[in-house]
C-alpha cells in the first residue's frame, strides 16, 4: 500500500502538482472514478465490433493519402476501451508509435500514461487515437489534404466510443476537431460542446516535457476533466 501512496505521490510530483487535498469527499470521488468508468462494459462488445470493422475499413496498407508512400511503417489506429469515458486525441504518430504501432507509447506517452494514472483512471480504460493515422516523415505537420483524407474516421472512432469527455492534446488536434485557427492557449481553460460529448482542450504532452512549468495549467483541465465525469461539473 505504502509504494502505491509513493507511486502517486511520483505521479503528482511529475506532474508539478506540489499539494495534495486533505478532503474526504474529494479523495472518495477520486476513489469512485475507475467504478463510473466500468458502467460502460455492457455496450463494450458492440463497439469493439464496429471499431474492427472501421480498422478492418481502413486497411493496413491504406494508400487514401500521400503519407502511405513517404515512409510510414504502418496504420496506428487507435488503442483503449472501446466504451471509454475519456478520450484522448493527439496529432500523428511519432517515430516509436510508427514503429509499434501504438499512440503515445514514447516519452510523452509515458507522461500521458501518468497524467492518466493522476485522475485516477489507467491508459486500458481510455481511448487514445490521433487525427492522422500515419506518421508524416520528420515529424513534419500533417497537410490539409491528408487530414482531409483521415478525419473521417476518426470521426467515426468518437461515434462509436461516444466517450463524456474529449481531451485534445495540443494546437493542431485542437484546431482540427474544433475547425479554428485559434492559439491552444486560447483553447486550453476552457469546454466545448463537442459531437455529443465536452471536449476540453490541453497542451500536449511533448510540449510539457520542453516546458514543465505547464504542467499546472495540464493538472487544471484534467481536474476539470475528473470533475465533469464524476458528474460534477
Ligand atoms: S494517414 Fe489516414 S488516410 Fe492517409 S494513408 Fe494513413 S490511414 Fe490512410
Amino acid at each position: 500500500m505504502s509504494r502505491e501512496i509513493a507511486d502517486h505521490l511520483r505521479y503528482y510530483a511529475e506532474l508539478g502538482v506540489t499539494g495534495l487535498s486533505r478532503d474526504a469527499k474529494w479523495r472518495a470521488r477520486a476513489d469512485a472514478v475507475p467504478e463510473v468508468r466500468l458502467k460502460a462494459d455492457a455496450t463494450g462488445q458492440s463497439a469493439t465490433e464496429s471499431l474492427d470493422l472501421i480498422e478492418t475499413e481502413i486497411g493496413p496498407a491504406c494508400t487514401r493519402c500521400k503519407l502511405c508512400t513517404l515512409g510510414r511503417t504502418q496504420v496506428v489506429f487507435g488503442v483503449g476501451h472501446p466504451k471509454a469515458r475519456l478520450m484522448f486525441v493527439g496529432e500523428a504518430p511519432g517515430e516509436e508509435e510508427d514503429e509499434r504501432g501504438e499512440p503515445f507509447v514514447g516519452r510523452s506517452g509515458q507522461l500521458l500514461t501518468k497524467i492518466i494514472e493522476a485522475i485516477g483512471l489507467s491508459r486500458e480504460q481510455v481511448y487514445i487515437a490521433n487525427v492522422i493515422k500515419c506518421r508524416p516523415p520528420n515529424n513534419r505537420n500533417p497537410e490539409p489534404d491528408e487530414v482531409a483524407a483521415c478525419e473521417p474516421y476518426l470521426f467515426r472512432q468518437i461515434d462509436v466510443i461516444n466517450p463524456t469527455v474529449i481531451v485534445p492534446l495540443g494546437k493542431f488536434a485542437a484546431q482540427c476537431l474544433l475547425k479554428t485557427t485559434d492559439p491552444i492557449t486560447k483553447l486550453r481553460g476552457r469546454r466545448f460542446d463537442y459531437r455529443g460529448t465536452t471536449l476540453i482542450p490541453t497542451f500536449h504532452p511533448a510540449y510539457l516535457l520542453r516546458n514543465p512549468s505547464a504542467k499546472r495549467e495540464v493538472w487544471d483541465d484534467m481536474k476539470l476533466v475528473r470533475a465533469i465525469l464524476q458528474g460534477d461539473a
